[in-house]
């Protein structure tokens, strides 16, 4: 890993915690990243929306940052249900998640929605963290590279260089099944990835790009070894605070 990517660990707990549970689990990772006094790596987590505003509290002066899962594109209107990067930077939030594979699937996100709501991040000033990631009927048919590159492409939105942008490789597949990708699989897919960036980011070689899917306490070491993995994006194992601090350790 080139050492200006500063490794990032990300925690998406999706739709998962009730207020004591939550605070407790943010409590315990913000008490590890304190004592671990990581200067050279970066944790995020990101909560439901609910909870941010007393995540973003809980853990400040820890070092851990707090992030959003999803938002509208817009800045504010008639989007009932909805919520901005606007509202998310209000409530504590430094990054967000867009285009998850469960958003791609469960709201019917395209990569031009997508691309939106990156631009949305960019004018609340969030870091988005855009997820790409092939199913399993696209690898069987080794369109992998293939997918990757058209999400990219239709993902990141102009103007993007590495200070404004982390990319996310979350094969489908491999998301809360325990299945990974071998580690040069890994490193294949991200090689990929970081060559389409060299067409769309002035500096492609210092964006960070996450692998995300099933990776807990046991496989990190593994999976944050391979070449041009920068950090993670964790899912599952993000709700156990010892698994998550594990994984941050790994980095
Ligand atoms: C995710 O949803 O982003 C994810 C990677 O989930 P898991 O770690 O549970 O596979």
């Amino acid at each position: 890993m080139a050492r200006s990517r500063r490794p990032l660990i990300a925690g998406n707990w999706k739709m998962n915690g009730l207020t004591a549970d939550a605070l407790a689990l943010a409590g315990s990772v913000a008490e590890g990243v304190k004592q671990a006094g990581w200067a050279d790596r970066e944790v995020l987590i990101c909560p439901p929306a609910t909870l941010l505003i007393g995540i973003a509290r809980a853990v400040k002066g820890s070092g851990v940052l707090v992030g959003g899962q999803s938002c509208h594109a817009a800045a504010s209107g008639a989007h009932t249900g909805d919520i901005s990067a606007e509202m998310l930077r209000d409530a504590g939030a430094s990054h967000v998640i867009v285009g998850h594979s469960e958003r791609r699937t469960d709201c019917g996100e395209t990569d031009a929605v997508v691309r939106a709501k990156a631009e949305a991040a960019w004018r609340a000033g969030l870091l988005p963290v855009v997820c790409i990631g092939e199913t399993l009927a696209e690898r069987e048919a080794g369109r992998t590279l293939t997918v990757l590159e058209t999400q990219l492409k239709g993902s990141v939105p102009a103007g993007a260089t590495a200070a404004r942008l982390v990319v996310a490789y979350e094969p489908v597949w491999a998301i809360g099944t325990g299945k990974t990708p071998t580690t040069a699989e890994v490193a294949a897919a991200h090689a990929h990835i970081r060559r389409v960036l060299g067409g769309l980011v002035p500096d492609a070689n210092a964006v960070r790009l996450l692998y995300g899917g099933s990776v807990k306490g046991s496989n990190a070491g593994e999976l944050l070894a391979a070449d041009d993995v920068d950090g993670a994006l964790v899912g599952g194992a993000s709700l156990k605070a010892d698994e998550f601090l594990a994984i941050a350790k790994a980095a």
